[in-house]
């Protein structure tokens, strides 16, 4: 789950990670309150969006005035910002940060994420702040440094000192940098999240450490032990598609292509949309409607499927382990009349009580396309979408 940028900043805060003073604000009247309260004279309107390059998209603002601020805070709210992060036309903007701007001697980086092969969190920090970090990784992958933290010892003075000196720190701002890095390492472990990066993580004009951005990520599958956190969820910013797919336990990823597909199992879709793609298709959606597949979810894939415009044919590969295959032939039948699916579906079934499900299946009076093993679904549902992509077919072994 992620969290805005204000939450993220209010967590720092209780890690005792610094960040600038600032308000939310869910009007321009709320936003030039914030700005006289904060006073200063130099302020930085913020939009919340779930996603980063804001600033290159307008979305961070720099102002003089309280006026200013008010009619920035005014031309944000209520519209969209599309970001290179996002797809069009971008995301609500429903609230603002508003915060007294610093003065930046420089922008660094800093993240905490899982290493998953290496089993720990890892460290990352890079003195080039303030830009795209997946470009400075491609360009100039040594000025990325990075410490892993063994879970059993915990983060080390040597681990933060290392990280420190690499960024350029000295005196003092070493000791602040490990202040803040076991902050942030603490809130990591306790709130159970996936990401935290700052980006960037500036040195003021009087040598101080300040988180200037601030971006959190909250692993999903722990969310149960932390109902303050889930509270903190915003539904304007997740994608309705994969939003209902959530509802209703299904695993939903969108697409570019016009090959629907509903599977059963992760890796199976996996390789069903690998099959697509071998066989000259372009798969619309990653579904995996889970182990247990009942004729109500069945039907609600179908509707999530078709919920998209571009697809123009349906492969249902599904192999009957612990789900029966008679069990998933009834859910069909039952939903495509009542989901009203007119687009070709190619089933191929494989398992448990296969043969009672194939006999429903042709029984049905459904215009249904049955294929027998995984080459021959990936066939029929990629002359059903009307041919492949035009690339040449690929030599099969
Ligand atoms: P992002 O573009 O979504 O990552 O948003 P950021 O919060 O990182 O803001 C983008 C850029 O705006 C930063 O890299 C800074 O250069 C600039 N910025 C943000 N807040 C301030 C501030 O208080 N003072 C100054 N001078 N610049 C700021
Ligand atoms: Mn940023």
């Amino acid at each position: 789950m992620h969290l805005h940028e204000y939450q993220a900043k209010t967590l720092f805060a209780d890690y005792a990670v610094p960040v600038p003073a600032g308000r939310l604000a869910r009007s321009a009247e709320e936003a030039a309150a914030a700005a006289a309260e904060l006073g200063g004279g130099r302020w930085v309107v913020k939009a919340q969006v779930h996603a980063g390059g804001r600033g290159k998209a307008g979305g961070v603002r720099l102002v003089d005035s309280v006026d200013d601020v008010r009619r920035s805070a005014g031309e944000m709210l209520g519209s969209h910002l599309q970001t290179r992060q996002t797809g069009s036309p971008g995301l609500p903007i429903g609230c603002v940060l508003v915060e007294a701007t610093v003065a930046i001697e420089r922008e660094l980086y800093l993240s905490l994420l899982v290493d998953r092969a290496r089993e720990r969190v890892m460290i990352m920090a890079s003195r080039s702040g303030g830009m795209d970090i997946e470009e400075v990784a491609a360009s100039d992958p040594r000025a990325i440094v990075n410490e892993a933290v063994h879970p059993a010892v915990g983060l080390q003075p040597y681990q933060w000192r290392n990280l420190g000196f690499a960024l350029g720190l000295q005196g003092e701002q070493i000791k602040a940098f490990g202040q803040l890095l076991s902050g942030l390492y603490r809130l990591f472990e306790r709130e159970d999240a996936s990401l935290v990066e700052i980006n960037p993580l500036v040195v003021t004009a009087t040598g101080e450490l300040l988180a200037l951005d601030a971006k959190l990520d909250i692993e999903d599958n722990a969310l149960y032990r932390h109902p303050a956190l889930v509270a903190l969820r915003d539904p304007s910013q997740e994608d309705d598609k994969e939003r209902a797919a959530a509802e209703h336990d299904l695993n939903y990823i969108t697409l570019e292509g016009n090959i629907a597909c509903m599977v059963n199992g992760a890796g199976l879709a996996m390789a069903t949309m690998d099959l697509i793609k071998l066989h000259g298709g372009e798969p619309a959606n990653f579904l995996d409607v889970g182990g247990g597949a009942t004729a109500a979810r069945v039907a609600e894939a179908f509707k999530l499927i078709l919920s998209d415009a571009k697809v123009s044919a349906i492969l249902v590969n599904i192999f009957g382990g612990i789900v029966r295959c008679d069990l998933i032939a009834e859910g069909i039948i039952q939903a495509v009349p009542e989901v009203g699916v007119s687009l070709p579906v190619v089933v191929r079934l494989e398992g448990t009580n296969v043969d009672r499900g194939k006999a429903l299946l042709a029984a049905s009076g459904l215009n249904l396309i049955a294929a027998d093993g995984l080459s021959d679904a990936a066939d029929k549902v990629v002359a059903a979408a009307g041919g492949g992509n035009g690339k040449p077919a690929p030599v099969r072994a």
